[in-house]
């Protein structure tokens, strides 16, 4: 049986005083046990902090990025081993606005998912279509492209320690949450994917939707079969939102 995970996109959100309220507060008000795992995604210079706050804790972090390359002269880049130093399980790998502010290609997020892999992080690949993409009918192709890129450099075996998001681009951020059949449609697609390379894998592979999640849509999303949990951007900053997200699971 997948397990629900339900992970928190802070984005460039923060101060170590919002930091230290949230944590605290989903430390507090979290019931342990049953088939959730709660995942948060501070900006980088809050890794030390939630690592101090969670480490004894059952919720887990990652990084929203990093760099592909291990050292060097990359100012400003972040590598993978920085992330474990700081108790990082997840990193984030083409997130749609990586993709489209800061133009990281389908190459680009495949190296970013393999170094993720070799380190020993796991990698959670964001895919998802625009709305142009959606009314031109090409929701398939495109998510399709985005696995692709990643399945031809790491194999279908790179996604044994890995997660797939499905994040409509149109429904990031917006309010426009995809329906439930919308959204399980593509779940389906992407797992039919998988299931055409290795029914086990395939199987266990979570794939969460992303976009403008909330506590009164969550139910209806992670009821469907092939939806595993969400990642949660706007609602992930605020306790008591991200916790009805967590509580809306049966
Ligand atoms: C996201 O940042 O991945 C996201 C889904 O954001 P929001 O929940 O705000 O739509």
């Amino acid at each position: 049986m997948r397990r629900i995970l339900v992970a928190g996109n802070w984005k460039m959100h923060g101060t170590q005083a919002m930091v230290k309220s949230l944590l605290e507060g989903l430390l507090a008000g979290s019931q342990p046990g049953g088939n959730v795992d709660l995942a948060v995604f501070p900006p980088f210079p809050y890794l030390a902090q939630t690592q101090a706050l969670l480490q004894q804790s059952p919720i887990a972090w990652g990084a929203q990025n990093l760099n592909p390359v291990a050292q060097g002269a990359h100012t400003g880049e972040v590598s993978a081993s920085m992330l474990l130093d700081f108790g990082c399980r997840y990193v984030l790998a083409g997130h749609s606005e990586r993709r489209t502010l800061y133009g990281e290609s389908d190459a680009d997020v495949a190296d970013r998912f393999e170094a993720a892999l070799a380190a020993g992080l796991e990698p959670i690949l964001c895919v998802g279509e625009t709305l142009e993409e959606r009314e031109n009918d090409e929701t398939e192709a495109v998510v399709d492209r985005q696995l692709t890129a990643v399945l031809d450099r790491c194999g279908v075996s790179g996604f044994q320690k890995a997660v797939v998001a499905y994040e409509p681009v149109w429904a990031i951020g917006t309010g426009m949450t995809a329906s439930p059949e919308q959204a399980q449609a593509v779940h389906a697609f992407i797992r039919n994917k998988f299931d055409s390379l290795d029914d086990i894998i395939a199987g266990q592979l979570r794939i969460l939707y992303g976009g403008s999640v909330n506590g009164s849509n969550a139910a209806d999303l992670f009821a469907r079969e092939d939806i595993d949990g969400g990642l949660v951007g706007g609602a992930s900053l605020k306790v008591e939102d991200f916790l009805a997200i967590r509580n809306a699971v049966a």
